[in-house]
Parts: structure tokens; sequence; C-alpha cells
């Protein structure tokens, strides 16, 4: 795994954070991709800081361009992409017969396409390499639905979607595809929510506890691995039982 090379969006912070640190423990070289040019460079510097080695992007997954521009640096930098989590991800919660058209579409745009263009750019290397590890950061939700957010929840259903279609597309080129779905994870996007729901959400959860980024980033290690080869097209929950 020595040279292998990982790109993981959303790197700057939280569950991308905690990806990247845990690829590089395991051998992979990481392209922190976010559009927070300081937050990237300070993952970047921990990774190094523990002997790993790491670059950074301007990386807005809203942007076709800067998606191409992004992955063409990567590949010119680190010569190769062998690993892809999309990891990006954003909320604009509200009630369906209220959501405006921009929170619709903004959240699809990132959560959904920015994955789908990604992997599109990312793909042409995997398919000439015959090896290939993609993981798609999806959600609990996007498995059994959640009021006031008809929009993240079918980003990630479509996130779930696209995890299968594209599992069947590349198979043959031992490229896998597959899904992490968390739970409630403690991170600047659950930090934001009124307590009364987080409450709520801890009466569901079966451990009686939150997850923690480096629970997924435990998940995505194991996926991106040599031993995880004959799993694609898997969706696996790591939601402390939250849904089962
Ligand atoms: P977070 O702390 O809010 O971090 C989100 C990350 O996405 C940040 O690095 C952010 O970059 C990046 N991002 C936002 N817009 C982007 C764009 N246009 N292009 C590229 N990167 C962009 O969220 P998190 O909790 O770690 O979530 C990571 C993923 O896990 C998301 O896909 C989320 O939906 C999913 N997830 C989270 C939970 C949870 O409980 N936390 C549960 C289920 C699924 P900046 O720093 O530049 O803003």
């Amino acid at each position: 795994m020595e040279n292998r090379v990982a790109l993981i969006t959303g790197a700057s912070r939280g569950i991308g954070r905690a990806t990247a640190l845990r690829l590089s423990k395991a051998g992979f070289r990481i392209v922190v991709a976010s559009p927070e040019v300081e937050n990237n460079e300070k993952v970047a510097e921990e990774i190094r800081a523990a002997g790993g080695s790491a670059m950074t992007l301007d990386f807005d997954v809203s942007s076709i361009d800067s998606i191409k521009q992004g992955v063409a640096a990567a590949l010119k930098e680190f010569g190769r992409i062998d690993a892809l989590v999309n990891n990006a991800g954003i909320t604009r919660d509200g009630l369906a017969m209220r959501m405006k058209p921009e929170d619709w579409q903004l959240v699809l745009q990132i959560n959904l396409s920015g994955a789908f263009y990604t992997t599109q750019q990312v793909l042409p290397g995997m398919l000439r390499e015959r090896w290939g590890r993609i993981v798609n950061i999806a959600s609990v939700v996007g498995q059994m639905g959640n009021a006031g957010q008809a929009n993240y929840v079918s980003s990630k259903a479509g996130l779930i979607g696209l995890t299968k279609a594209l599992a069947q597309e590349v198979a043959s080129r031992s490229i896998t595809v597959n899904a992490v779905a968390p739970g409630f994870i403690e991170t600047d996007m659950t930090a934001k929510l009124p307590q009364e729901v987080k409450d709520r959400m801890l009466a569901a959860v079966a451990l009686k506890r939150f997850g923690q980024p480096e629970d997924i980033a435990n998940a995505v290690n194991f996926l991106v691995s040599a031993e995880a080869a004959y799993i694609t097209g898997h969706v696996i929950n790591v939601n402390g039982g939250m849904y089962m």
C-alpha cells in the first residue's frame, strides 16, 4: 500500500479530516480537498507531523471546473489516485412545503452531483490501473428518511443508488465502490442542532452514545484496504444501532 494515494473531499474537518489521518496511518499519501484552504493546510501539517505525506487542494465539488483542475493537480503531484472518498456534504434543513429551490439544489449539487463529477474525473486513472477504491459517505437518513431534510435525505439515498450502479460498471476492473452510512457523529454539522433534536436522536441509538469521526474513518479504512477486495456495492452502517 505504500505508494497509494487517496483523495478525500471535505477533508478540512470532521469526518473527512479523521479519514485523512486514518488513511495516512495506513500508508496512503493524502490529497486534502476542500474549499477551506487554511484548514486543509492544518490537516496536511498534522499528517506530515505524524510522518505521512499530504498535499492540499482548493477543491469545490459544486464546480466541475474546480473538480477537473483539482484532480489534474493531484495527478501531476502524486501521479495517481487509488482511492477516492466522496465525503463533502452540507445540510440546508427545512420542511419540504417551504423549502427554497436554492436549498434543494445546493444540497443535491454538493452532496450527490459533486460525488458523481469527482468520480468521473478520478475513474479513468483507476480503470487504467485496474485497481481502485471509491467510498461514498452517505447517511443513516438516506436509508430511513428524516422529516425536515427532504433535500439531504434525497442526496444521501441518491448516493447509495450511485454506489450500486457504479459498482456494477467498474467491477470487472477490480475497482470497488461502497458507501458508509454514518448515524449521528459529533462534528460541526451536528453541533448546530437544537438540544431537543440531539436528545431525540440519542434515544434512538442502541449504544446510547453518539459516534466520533474516527468511527467512520475506521470503516472507510477497511473498505479501501486490500482485505476488502471482495466487497462492492455495499453500504456499511456505522450508526450505533440507530437503524438496522
Ligand atoms: P462537517 O464537519 O460540516 O464538514 C463538512 C466538510 O465538507 C468540510 O470539510 C467542508 O469544507 C466540506 N465541504 C462543504 N462544501 C463543500 C464543497 N462545495 N466542496 C468541497 N467540500 C465541501 O461535516 P461532517 O459531519 O464531517 O460530514 C462529512 C460527511 O458525512 C458529509 O457528507 C455528511 O453529510 C456525512 N454525514 C455526517 C453525519 C454526522 O452526524 N456528522 C451523519 C451522516 C452523514 P469546508 O471546511 O471548506 O467548509
